[in-house]
């Protein structure tokens, strides 16, 4: 019998939803962990943030706390910055690969190991951007919130999008859809065809092969 009801759930669910359905099942509801020696990207991305970590690590300006960095960012009127920062929204946590406040606005900057951005990235950031806001508790009139996706592997900035009350209604609407496979409300799909040789769960999934 379920004993457990979810109510927050990690951004990176949103690109979980978008590759396949399915994921949202194994990690959320089952517990998997994903294997990621199956993807030579996601292996060389891991390494490329731990790097990043250290070499950040003493950094002055670094910011873990999003509250406190936009308190300071209006008080001294400029802008702070961190990378690897927690935030945590009412239905969305996780942590943002590197974060740009400043009074009037902020920047959510995602690395990827690709050379595109797919839909499930550019969802993740959005996500991050929405997470951001209701945890500042700020609004769009007067916050500009921007979200980046750039390639560790070329420097090049793949995608950037501002944060919209179109984009958050979308959001709200996938964030509900994985709430429903997460409470069992509907079953996962999975994917129709192409992806499961790369995906990180496909060791422990009982639908691999059948694609
Ligand atoms: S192995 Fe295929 S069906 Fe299973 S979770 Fe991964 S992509 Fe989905």
């Amino acid at each position: 019998m379920r004993n457990k009801t979810f109510n927050l759930i990690p951004v990176s669910f949103l690109n979980s939803f978008h590759y396949c359905k399915h994921q949202v099942y194994l990690a959320g509801v089952l517990g998997i962990k994903p294997h990621y020696s199956v993807n030579r990207r996601i292996i060389k991305g891991t390494l490329v943030h731990r790097i990043i970590r250290k070499t950040c690590e003493n950094m002055g300006d670094l910011i873990k706390d999003i509250r406190l960095a936009y308190t300071i960012s209006k008080k001294e009127d400029r802008t702070v910055w961190g990378r690897e920062v927690p935030v945590v929204g009412k239905t969305l946590y996780g942590i943002v690969d590197e974060l740009w406040i400043s009074p009037d606005g902020a920047l959510v900057i995602e690395y990827k190991p690709s050379i595109r951005a797919y839909k499930g990235h550019k969802c993740q950031v959005m996500g991050y951007c929405f997470a951001l806001m209701e945890s500042l508790n700020v609004s769009l009139n007067s916050f500009e919130i921007r979200g980046k996706i750039v390639s560790w592997e070329y420097s090049s900035v793949l995608w950037e999008k501002r944060l919209s009350k179109t984009i958050i209604r979308k959001i709200k609407k996938t964030v509900a859809e994985i709430f429903d496979i997460l409470n069992e409300k509907t079953p996962s799909n999975r994917v129709k065809s192409g992806l499961c040789s790369t995906c990180s769960y496909h060791y422990y999934c009982s639908y691999r092969g059948l694609e």
